[in-house]
């Protein structure tokens, strides 16, 4: 498979192309066409298959742009702060010739740099779950214009203990939005998470 057969527009055929990928992986040969139809998927994915790409390529393909929308539009929720900056940072990679405002919000940063974010407009939120919470308390991180959650490594978040945060994550965004939910493991903890908050998954095992 090629990235040609993905449907790409062609600003993201050259970001894809200028990060040195020259095909897409398993899981972003099945993700990206099921995501970029508006389905919800469970991907069963480790780290290292190219998750990341897999859930930012249709994501970044759909984005509006700013002057359009200051709101978030899409919420990657991660385990941990070296994520959130290992995921903003591939994503930021993939939006390449695109001007994307991409703001991380997990604990131990500073809050004040994310309100004045927050405030100027971001497409794109990737945050741990407690930060995230807190953010929502506060009434800073708006939901109403969020189309996509990405729950990414959910298995290790629910080990964490994080489902509290993840729930009301999910209950303050549009029931109509797409949920994905990429997990190295699908047990029985995260399965209930999908039946109880994601419409009719394909589950794709890579
Ligand atoms: P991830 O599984 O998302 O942590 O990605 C692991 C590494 O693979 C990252 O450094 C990515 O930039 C890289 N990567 C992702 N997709 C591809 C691809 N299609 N071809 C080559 N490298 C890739």
């Amino acid at each position: 498979q090629s990235f040609d057969e993905l449907d790409l527009s062609p600003v993201m055929r050259r970001a894809v192309a200028k990060a040195g990928f020259t095909k897409p992986s398993p899981i972003q040969g099945e993700l990206i066409p099921l995501a970029l139809d508006g389905m919800d998927v469970i991907g069963q994915a480790r780290t290292g298959t190219g998750k990341t790409a897999a859930f930012a390529i249709p994501i970044l393909e759909q984005l509006d742009p700013l002057e359009e929308c200051r709101d978030p539009q899409a919420i990657i929720v991660v385990p941990t702060r070296e994520l959130a900056d290992q995921v903003a940072v591939e994503t930021q990679r993939l939006a390449e010739g695109v001007p994307t405002e991409v703001a991380v919000l997990s604990g131990g940063k500073n809050m004040n740099k994310q309100l004045r974010q927050l405030e100027n407009g971001v497409q794109v939120v990737v945050g741990t779950p407690g930060r995230l919470h807190d953010h929502l308390q506060r009434g800073t991180l708006r939901t109403n214009n969020v189309w996509c959650v990405v729950l990414d490594e959910a298995d290790r978040m629910l080990d964490i203990g994080f489902r509290p945060q993840i729930e009301r994550i999910l209950r303050k965004c549009p029931r109509d939005r797409q949920t994905l939910l990429l997990s190295a493991t699908l047990p029985p903890t995260v399965q209930r998470l999908a039946e109880s908050y994601m419409h009719k998954p394909t589950v794709i095992d890579c």
